[in-house]
């Protein structure tokens, strides 16, 4: 039997819409405008991408964009004085520094200077700790709309068990918290893991989130398993042309599909939701800041 697809498009698309209502709401019973600010240092060609649809989307929704282009060679001190004009800054509600950032800027000191109200990002160690604890901060954009996805999809994940395979900040770690929160009995897995197929076939929802195409294969997945896939892997495609590529999962999707109950495609699942979730935190942000409740 075939996986019935969940649509990150048309579901980001509805965030995005209610996203829309919030701000509306927020202009016309309190007078604000919820406003981001995106800092980009350097001219990855990856990174610009994301940055003018993050700009674009943000207009779309009625918030106010900023945006801060800087060249590679800028120095860090200049960047954290950036940030330190924007936390001060009452237009602007959520501060996201695009990463990677060049290799002489110290990452962790930069983000560590936006202030974890306006951590739309949700990367700051404050934010990550809120998370850990069960508090009320900012949650990383992309395991939030695979969160959101899971929700809308199977309803309560209670005495699920889910694997998360990857452990990054601001994916795996992230993800499994979120699971955990939800009361899935939750695996990590990871390069030193031992036998990752036996780990993924006992599992109810796969995360995978490893950056390595299609690793995980069709045939762990459990029967009428739900799988997000987050990777997103450049691959090359010589039957499109010479010189062309295609994006692939992390997940093995023609024989994944046979098994899952649900799975997420690579384009259109994961990806759309993570600036959809940007947005939605950004408003969240608003509203906290504003003490002012939904
Ligand atoms: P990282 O490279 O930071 O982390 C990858 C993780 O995968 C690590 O924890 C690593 O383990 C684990 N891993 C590597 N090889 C194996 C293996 N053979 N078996 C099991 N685990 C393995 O990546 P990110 O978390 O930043 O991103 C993961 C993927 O998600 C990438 O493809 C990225 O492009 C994509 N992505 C997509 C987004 C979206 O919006 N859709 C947003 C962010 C990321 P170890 O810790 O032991 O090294």
């Amino acid at each position: 039997m075939s996986a019935h697809i969940i649509d990150g498009k048309a579901f980001a698309a509805s965030v995005r819409s209610d996203v829309a209502k919030d701000v509306q709401s927020l202009k016309q019973k309190h007078g604000i405008t919820p406003g981001l600010a995106v800092v980009i240092v350097g001219e990855d060609p990856a990174s610009q991408v994301y940055v003018r649809n993050k700009v674009k989307q943000t207009s779309e929704v009625g918030m106010n964009g900023f945006h801060f282009e800087y060249p590679a060679d800028t120095q860090e001190e200049e960047v954290l004085q950036k940030v330190h004009e924007l936390n001060n800054d009452p237009a602007v509600n959520g501060i996201l520094v695009q990463l990677p950032l060049p290799d002489h800027m110290n990452e962790t000191a930069i983000i560590e200077a936006i202030s974890p109200e306006k951590d739309v990002d949700g990367f700051h160690v404050v934010n990550s700790g809120l998370l850990a604890t069960g508090g009320k901060g900012l949650v990383p954009c992309t395991p939030l709309g695979c969160y959101l996805m899971l929700k809308d999809h199977l309803g309560d994940l209670s005495g699920k068990k889910a694997i998360v395979v990857g452990r990054s900040n601001i994916v795996g770690k992230p993800m499994a918290q979120l699971l955990l929160d939800a009361s899935c009995t939750v695996t990590i897995a990871h390069s030193r893991t031992k036998d990752l197929p036996a780990e993924v076939a006992q599992a109810d929802i796969v995360v995978a989130a490893v950056g390595r195409p299609e690793m995980i294969k069709g045939d762990w997945i459990k029967q009428d398993a739900t799988v997000i896939d987050v990777g997103i892997n450049r691959i090359p495609a010589p039957e499109r042309g010479q010189g062309k590529h295609r994006l692939v999962g992390d997940v093995e999707y023609a024989t994944a599909s046979e098994n899952a109950g649900a799975i997420t495609p690579v384009p259109g699942g994961v990806g759309p939701m993570t600036i959809a979730c940007l947005l939605k935190n950004t408003v969240t942000a608003t509203y906290r800041q504003n003490d002012i409740k939904k």
